[in-house]
Order: C-alpha cells, then structure tokens, then sequence
C-alpha cells in the first residue's frame, strides 16, 4: 500500500524505523525488512547509524533483490546544522553514509536548531549540562531544502515534530508545500487535529513510536505499556492478531503511514502483515478512546527553545 505524496512521488504507508537499531544489529534488519517486503527505510543524520544502512542495500542493490528506484529511503537533518551555510554539507554527509545518489524524502528532524560544535556532537551542553540552542529561523533552513529539491538529489523535502503554527507559517512564507510532517502518533496520541491540518494542505502524516517507544534510554519502568492495553488486546483477540498488528493497522486506516522501528526478524515480519484484516468502526473508536495526549517524545530539554513545538498557544 502507497501514499502519493504532494510532490507526485509515492511513498509506501510502512517503513521500517531505525532510531536506536544497533550499528550491529540495523544491517540485519534492513535486510530482513527488505526481504519480507518493506519498501520504505526510516532513517536519520542522529541514530549515527545511516553507514551500516546503506551496506545493506548496497547488499541487496547487489544481490538483485531489489533497485534503487524500488525503496523509499527518508532521513533527516539534524538539529545542529540548522544553519543555511549547514545544511548542504550535512545533507552531503546522509547521502554518503547511506551511499546514495539521491534521498526520498528530506526532513528537518525537529523545528529547534542548536549549536553546530561540529560533526561528532549531537547534542551540543554547556556547563550546567543544558543543550546550547541555536536559534536560526526553521524557515531558512526550510528555504535550504528547498534549493535542495531544485538540485535534484532529492525527491520529496518535508519536515518533522512542526505544530500547525510552524506548518502554517511555511505554508505562507515558503516556496514548497512540505510533502510530509512526521510526528508522534499511536493510540495514547491520536493527533486527530495535526491529521486533519495535515490533510487539509495536502501534507501526508507519517507517525512515529507507533508503540509508544518502549526501548527510548529515558521510559519509566512503571510506564503503561501501549503493547499491553487491555483494550487492545481484546481487539487483537478477536481479529486474530497481535496487540502490535492492530496498533499499525489503526493508523493505516486513518490514513497515517507507520514507521515501526524493531531489529527482531519475527517482529519485522509480523509487523509488515497488516493488510489481511480491517478493523471496524467500533474497533477504531474504542482505540481512539484511548486518546491522552500522552508524548513518549515530549523533548523536556527544548521547553525552554524558542521553537520548542509542543507549547499550547504556540506563536512562534
Ligand atoms: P516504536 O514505537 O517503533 O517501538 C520500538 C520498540 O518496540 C522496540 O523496543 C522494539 O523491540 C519493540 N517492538 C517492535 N515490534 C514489536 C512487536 N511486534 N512486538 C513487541 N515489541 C515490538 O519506537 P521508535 O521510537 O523507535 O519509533 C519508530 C521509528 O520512528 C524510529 O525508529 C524512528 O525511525 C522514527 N522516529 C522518529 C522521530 C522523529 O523525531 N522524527 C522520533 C522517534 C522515532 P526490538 O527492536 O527489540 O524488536
């Protein structure tokens, strides 16, 4: 199943996610993902592990199993090249890491830059241990992916972890309509408002931590595990499912692409098989009953950026 994207390019509704996938594990499940059937790899400048992605399609681009031209492949900016001057070179860094000619789809990762204190550091502290932010404008580094699309090495440019303030303000202010906004998205946060804004502008939603992150280094232990809701459960009882089956299938009938990140052979194949069965009305709205605002990704350390994304009333 496809998505055709804003830009006329189609992107697969799943992909499989790659944050916190092993450098010695991602290759192995990029192979396995590729040879179950996914077409769409979630990748990113941060997970520091785009390198042993692309040998494993260099692999399968080998092997004949599939062509370029037969896998989506996304990755992102990282917040500390959100510099004009920046972004080139780090786009060029991605490419080559992952040992492409071109990316699918580009995206500014989160809408708040920090300091560039060059390529090693990922997350920029001063002596107090707080993130040192860079305040360059999301829309300028937004008109730097838009030179980039010009250029032809990539395919669709988008953006990642925006509210409707930020998209509304590209809408208005940029050349380009962003053909994605990737964003937290699962039963405990429904993002039925962003879905339907997304929508409006013909933005597609692709959600991530579909299961709610269970493996992020900062989850409480005492944390309500989406994968074990009774609701959920009960759901996937009677469909013959798994609780991780039906928790896809409910985005990807509500038109969300899904990105479930797992470097498990017999989770990556069950997690492809969701497109025998259909969950009906009352299934999908039992499920978005279970809707509590609740952010595995709530980025505690950029409350106090100006582009912090997830403030009510946003302005900026
Ligand atoms: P997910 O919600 O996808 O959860 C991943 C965890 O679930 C892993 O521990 C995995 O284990 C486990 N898991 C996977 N499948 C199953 C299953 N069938 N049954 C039980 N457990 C399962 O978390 P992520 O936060 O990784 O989100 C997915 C992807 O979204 C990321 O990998 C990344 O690509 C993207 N993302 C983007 C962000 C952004 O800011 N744009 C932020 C966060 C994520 P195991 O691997 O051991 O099998």
């Amino acid at each position: 199943m496809e998505i055709i994207l804003n830009s006329g390019k189609r992107m697969p509704s799943i992909g499989l996610g790659t944050w916190k996938s092993a450098p010695n594990k991602v290759k192995e499940a990029v192979g396995t993902a590729i040879d179950v059937g996914y077409r769409h790899i979630d990748c990113a400048y941060l997970y520091k592990n785009e390198h042993e992605i692309g040998a494993a399609l260099k692999e399968k681009f080998n092997q004949n199993v599939i062509k370029r031209e037969d896998i989506f492949i996304t990755t992102k900016l990282w917040n500390t090249f959100h510099k004009p001057a920046d972004v080139l070179p780090a786009f060029n860094a991605s490419l080559n890491n992952l040992g492409l000619n071109y990316i699918d789809l580009y995206l500014i990762h989160f809408p708040c830059g920090y300091k560039n204190s060059g390529p090693n550091v990922y997350h920029p502290k001063d002596e107090n241990g707080d993130h040192i932010y860079d305040d360059t404008d999301y829309m300028s580094t937004w008109k730097e992916l838009e030179k980039l699309l010009s250029s032809g090495q990539v395919r669709s440019i988008g953006v990642s972890n925006f509210n409707e303030y930020q998209l509304n303000r590209i809408l208005n202010e940029g050349s380009i309509v962003p053909a994605v906004n990737q964003v937290e998205c699962h039963p405990y946060l429904c993002q039925d408002k962003m879905i339907e804004f997304c929508k409006s502008h013909s933005i597609a939603v692709v959600g991530y931590s579909p299961f709610g992150s269970p493996d992020r280094y900062w989850a409480s232990p005492d944390e309500t595990s989406l994968l074990e809701e009774p609701t959920i459960v009960g759901i996937a009882k009677r469909h013959g499912k798994t609780t991780a089956q039906v928790i896809l299938r409910f985005n990807i009938q509500r038109g969300v692409t899904v990105i479930p990140k797992s470097v498990t052979p017999s989770r990556i194949e069950s997690n492809f098989d969701i497109f025998n069965f259909t969950l009906n009305e009352e299934d999908m709205d039992s499920i978005l009953k279970l809707n509590r605002n609740w952010r595995a990704l709530d980025l505690v350390w950029d409350k106090k950026h100006k582009y912090y994304p997830f403030r009510d009333n946003y302005s900026e």
